[in-house]
This record gives structure tokens, C-alpha cells and sequence, in this order.
């Protein structure tokens, strides 16, 4: 299903390594599971760009008219130190160093998450489980598997047994490496370990004595493996298969190659339709990363509060710096490159405004349809934001030979090119015409306070107090929405 058929929604389908038409299991709906943050730290600059892609993703998607189930979850247990089996738990680590609960952790880090998310005007997802909340369906997965007979326990963990899965199956199939590359290339067991060969990864590790965060299983009192938390998930809330599973490209292995062999071992069959993987954010041409310290964070550019930065920028501008990038290309952090997106998106704000002066006149002298067609086709041929945005460009080009008087559309013309510009800006796109870093959390927090005044004029059955403050928001170009939840804002 695609609004504009003529150019149907196409795809990168990183399994095949080639772009797909999309076509969803159920007509008109999306399933589509994102790996979401371990919540031991802050989120980088990195994390947020991986999250913001998904959410450009999702935003355009739901525009196309599709009723989407997005589903990204927490991983507040599970995941190692060194993204395998041996270590300690990410956030049980943090919590011993801090001397705090693990939870406490976990409800730190998960708030700075929405709190940043939200900064960046991402969308919340449909559902957003947790690993720990999922105890009961990853210890029925691992019996399932143990029952298919690719898996084995010793001392109380259960490990997936790679090389018995892959005389029926490949091991593999998403990041190409092939099993007889990665025998060769691991260290032979050093005798230490229970696993029967090094490929072999962990469904559920037996605690030791000083693990802090543990649950009773058929095999004693352990922890689930990391990987199997997205199968337990993904499958009880979009099916054995759905459309898109998507993650930053490190993910694509181990994390994802075992998800699949999991889902795989369970139903017989790749449990996802298209895999989608968003490539890295860098900084000095490395990736940023937690663990190498080379990294920043969002909010230390909305603040400035950073020696890299000439100025601080706004959350508005730090979005526009991502869309610039097509989401499976390699993007590099600077604050030059941050200026430069400032002055782009400050002229797309400003030629908005002027459009909004422009009146409608007998005859168009440029054909706004095709300009549209083209902005489709963009985000069609696998949500090509920067071509998009060129678009865009050739819009404000437009915009100024209309206020100059050198171009003319119809009322109706411009309506639609109004309208459309509107919706690939503010809909699509995810931008706010808030540039002011430190302006959004103060217009939240007034926008907020008259929200509640405005609940109370209703309690007190003052319709016309309620009206007056709608309207008048509205005039501001601050849009109030009642819902079952509540009433929340958008600024167009
Ligand atoms: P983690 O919290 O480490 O599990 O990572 C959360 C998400 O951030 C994953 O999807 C990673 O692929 C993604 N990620 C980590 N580093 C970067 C980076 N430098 N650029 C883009 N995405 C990243
Ligand atoms: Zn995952």
C-alpha cells in the first residue's frame, strides 16, 4: 500500500543487500521492532541518531497512511560487558560501582532516554518492553529450543548450539560470515569454559554468587542471555513474522545473526521480512562510542557546555544535521557541521514564514505537483532524507521568486504546496520551527501550565474560557490535541 503508487516505497533490505519493494504481512498495518538502548549511561549523540532514523522511519510510514505497531524495547538486563557471554552485567556493574540498586539504574538512564528522545521531537514508540518484564517468555523460548534439540545445558546455563543448527540451517545469513571463517578465527575453548564449541552463545547464564540481578529457571537461579530478550519481544508483540527489524549496523552481529538463529530454531523460518540497519554516527572520523570515550552528548550541545563547540544548538537543528544524511551512510559530528545545518534550516524557516505571507494568484507559473511527486519519490526509494531535503531547497528557491513576484501559483496551488511542505518539514521530517535551545523545555512548561488552565475552565464548564486558550494557542501555531491520555501539544 502506498499513497503513490507509481513510485512504491522501496526498501533496503540489509539480508539481501538490495532494495525491496515494501510490502507489509497485513494490508495497511506495520509491525516494526527497533533494538532500543542498554540503559547503564546517558545516551550519546550516537545512540540518539540511531533511535532518531527509526523514528523518521516510523513518521513516514504512519504518513503513508500505515497503521504502525512500533515496538522498541529496554534492555535493563542481560547485556555483557564485552557484548558476549563472559563479564558482568552492564548495569549491574554501574550499580556496584555506584553503590545503588540495579533498577535504580536502569530508571536513571531510562529517563535521560525519554527525556533526550523527546528533546528531539521523537515520536514514542507503540510499546516499549523490557527484558527484565519478559523473564517468563524467554525461559518458554529456551525450552522450545532445548526441545528442537539445539541447545544444551551445563552447570545450570543453557547455551545454543551453533554448529548442530547449522547442518539444517546457515548460521550467518545476515552478516555473511561464514561459520568455518569464524571456527578458524576463535581461540580453540581454553578448557574453562562449558560451551561446547566458541560459536555456541548463551540463552541463560547460571548467577554466580555475587550477580545481583537473577530469577529462577528450570535450570536453577541465572540470568537470560542478551540476544534473546528482541526474540521474546518482538515475537509476543508482532508475530513469529513481521515486517522491520531495525538497530545501528554493530548490531547486525552477533546480536541480530542470534535473533534470527533463535526465532529460526523456534518456527522454522527468519522471523522478520526486512531488516534495516542504520549506520554509525563519528567524530574525528571515528565511531562514537561509549566505551572509547570518544563521544558527546545531546545535551551538552543544547547547552554548548562542550570545548568543541563554538555555540550551543538547538535540539531543531541537531535533527536537521541527521536528515542531511541518508540513514544508511556514515555521518560525521563537528560543530561546523552543525553551523552549517543551522544556517540551512534557518533559511527553510524563514522562506516557511514568508510562505505563509503569500497570496494565491489567477495563474500558476510553477508546477507544485511534480515538486510534490519528487519529494515522494525521495522518501520512497528507502527514505532518502537528503534528497528530500534538497527538495526542500528547491522549495525555498520557489518561495523567494513568489515573494519577489517573478513566480505566481492559485489558491489552490499553494495550498497544496503549503500543505505538503508542512507535512514533509513537520510530519515527516520531525522538525519544530523551535530554534532557540534553550526556548523548548520554558514553551513546554508554559504550553503545559495553560493546558491545566484550560482543564480547569472545562471542569468549571467555562467553554468558552477552554475555546478561547485552543484558538488562541492555535493562532500561535501551537496545536492542542485531546486524547484518552490527556491533552498534548504540537508546535507546526
Ligand atoms: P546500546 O545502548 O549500546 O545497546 O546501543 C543502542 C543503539 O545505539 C544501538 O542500535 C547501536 O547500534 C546504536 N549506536 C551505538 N553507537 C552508535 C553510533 N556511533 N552511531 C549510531 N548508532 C550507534
Ligand atoms: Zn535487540
Amino acid at each position: 500500500m502506498s499513497l503513490f503508487q507509481d513510485q512504491p516505497l522501496k526498501v533496503y533490505n540489509s539480508i539481501n543487500k538490495t532494495k525491496e519493494i515494501f510490502t507489509s504481512v497485513t494490508e495497511g498495518n506495520v509491525g516494526m521492532y527497533v533494538c532500543g538502548p542498554t540503559v547503564y549511561s546517558n545516551v550519546h549523540l550516537g545512540n540518539v541518531r540511531t533511535f532518531m532514523s527509526f523514528d523518521m522511519v516510523f513518521r513516514y510510514l504512519q504518513h503513508l497512511g500505515y497503521k504502525v505497531r512500533y515496538v522498541r524495547n529496554i534492555t535493563d538486563a542481560g547485556h555483557m560487558e564485552d557484548d558476549a557471554d563472559e563479564g558482568e552485567d552492564k548495569i549491574a556493574k554501574k550499580a556496584r560501582v555506584e553503590k545503588i540498586e540495579p533498577m535504580e539504574v536502569v530508571q536513571r538512564y531510562t529517563l535521560d532516554f525519554h527525556h533526550i528522545l523527546q528533546q528531539l521531537n521523537n515520536l514514542p514508540p507503540s510499546i516499549e518492553p523490557t527484558a527484565t518484564g519478559h523473564i517468563i517468555e524467554q525461559i518458554e523460548i529456551i525450552k522450545d529450543i532445548l526441545d528442537k534439540g539445539l541447545a544444551y545445558e551445563v552447570n545450570g546455563s543453557v547455551y545454543f548450539d551453533v554448529l548442530k543448527y547449522n547442518e539444517s540451517k546457515t548460521y550467518g545469513v545476515l552478516s555473511g560470515r561464514k561459520i568455518e571463517e569464524a571456527i578458524h578465527n576463535t581461540r580453540v575453548l581454553d578448557g574453562q569454559s562449558e560451551k561446547k564449541n566458541p560459536q555456541d552463545f548463551a540463552l541463560w547464564k547460571k548467577a554466580s554468587p555475587q550477580h545481583i540481578m537473577r530469577w529462577p529457571s528450570p535450570w536453577g537461579i541465572g540470568f537470560p542471555g542478551w540476544h534473546l530478550e528482541c526474540t521474546a519481544m518482538s515475537t509476543k508483540y508482532l508475530g513469529e513474522k513481521f515486517d522491520i527489524h531495525g538497530g545501528g549496523m554493530d548490531l547486525k552481529f552477533p546480536h541480530h545473526e542470534c535473533e534470527i538463529a533463535q526465532a529460526e530454531a523456534c518456527n522454522g523460518h527468519n522471523p522478520v521480512n526486512y531488516w534495516m540497519h542504520a549506520n554509525m554516527l563519528t567524530m574525528n572520523g571515528q565511531k562514537m562510542s561509549k566505551s572509547t570515550g570518544n563521544n558527546i552528548l545531546p545535551g551538552e550541545i543544547f547547552s554548548g557546555e562542550n570545548n568543541i563547540l563554538s555555540k550551543p544548538f538547538s535540539p531543531a537543528v541537531v535533527r536537521f544535521f541527521m536528515m542531511q544524511a541518508h540513514y544508511r551512510s556514515i555521518l560525521d559530528f563537528s560543530s561546523d557541521a552543525l553551523e552549517a545545518s543551522e544556517k540551512g534550516y534557518n533559511k527553510l524557516l524563514e522562506a516557511l514564514k514568508n510562505l505563509s505571507n503569500i497570496k494565491g494568484a489567477k495563474t500558476s507559473t510553477l508546477d507544485v505537483i511534480t515538486w510534490k511527486q519528487q519529494c515522494y519519490d525521495a522518501m520512497n526509494d528507502d527514505f532518502n532524507t537528503p534528497i528530500l531535503i534538497s527538495n526542500l531547497f528547491e522549495a525555498v528557491k520557489n518561495i523567494n521568486l513568489l515573494k519577489e513576484g517573478k513566480a505566481s501559483l492559485t489558491q489552490e496551488d499553494l495550498d497544496l504546496f503549503t500543505n505538503a511542505l508542512h507535512a514533509f518539514v513537520f510530519d515527516v521530517l520531525g522538525l519544530v520551527t523551535e530554534t532557540s535551545s534553550q526556548g523548548s523545555d520554558k514553551l513546554e512548561g508554559v504550553v503545559n501550565m495553560l493546558i491545566g488552565m484550560r482543564k480547569q475552565a472545562r471542569d468549571n464548564k467555562d467553554w468558552a474560557m477552554s475555546d478561547l486558550i485552543r484558538d488562541e494557542l492555535k493562532a500561535l501555531g501551537i496545536q492542542l490535541k485531546d486524547g484518552k491520555e490527556g491533552t498534548t501539544f504540537i508546535v507546526e
